[in-house]
């Protein structure tokens, strides 16, 4: 994979401690994402059942063939990840390694910028709620 690992060149605007991974994926894709984002460390991740309209337009997913019609969404997964901003990278990185087919209807991901991370249960804001016992930062601090 060749994505530039300096996270601090990647100048997102606006400017956020934390940004929202959003990303619109093929359902049967999920599994094989969800394992690797795993595996790098990344733990906090939200799924959601949804349907949506793209340039592959109505028709239904591959088994169906391409027949187009325009009443019927296609359904997919979105996934939404927040981290911090030196992890945005890997997150889309690993993202687009795991659900990439590279036909039509592959899907999307969109960065939003994230004001702040409230843990509910100890009311922690920022960087202390956003990282997470087993995390990305605690994984590689470990392998130090
Ligand atoms: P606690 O230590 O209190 O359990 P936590 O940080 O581990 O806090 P949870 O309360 O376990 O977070 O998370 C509840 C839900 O919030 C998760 O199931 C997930 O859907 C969502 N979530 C948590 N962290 C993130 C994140 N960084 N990005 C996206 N969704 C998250
Ligand atoms: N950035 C967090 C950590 O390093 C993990 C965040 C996440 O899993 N979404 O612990």
């Amino acid at each position: 994979a060749e994505f530039p690992v300096d996270s601090d060149s990647y100048g997102y605007i606006p400017q956020a401690e934390f940004y929202k991974v959003e990303a619109i994926l093929r359902p049967w894709r999920l599994p094989h994402v969800a394992s690797a984002l795993l595996k790098s460390g990344i733990r906090g991740v939200t799924v959601s059942d949804v349907r949506g309209f793209g340039a592959q337009g109505g028709s239904r997913e591959r088994q169906a063939g391409s027949e187009f019609t325009e009443d019927s969404f296609v359904t997919k997964v979105k996934l939404e990840i927040v981290v911090s901003k030196d992890q945005v990278e890997v997150v889309i990185e690993t993202i687009i390694d795991q659900a990439r087919t590279g036909e039509i209807g592959d899907g999307k991901i969109f960065v939003v910028p994230v004001a702040d991370v409230i843990r509910i249960r100890t009311g922690e804001r920022g960087l202390k709620a956003e990282r997470m016992a087993g995390g990305r930062t605690e994984l590689l601090s470990n392998m130090n």
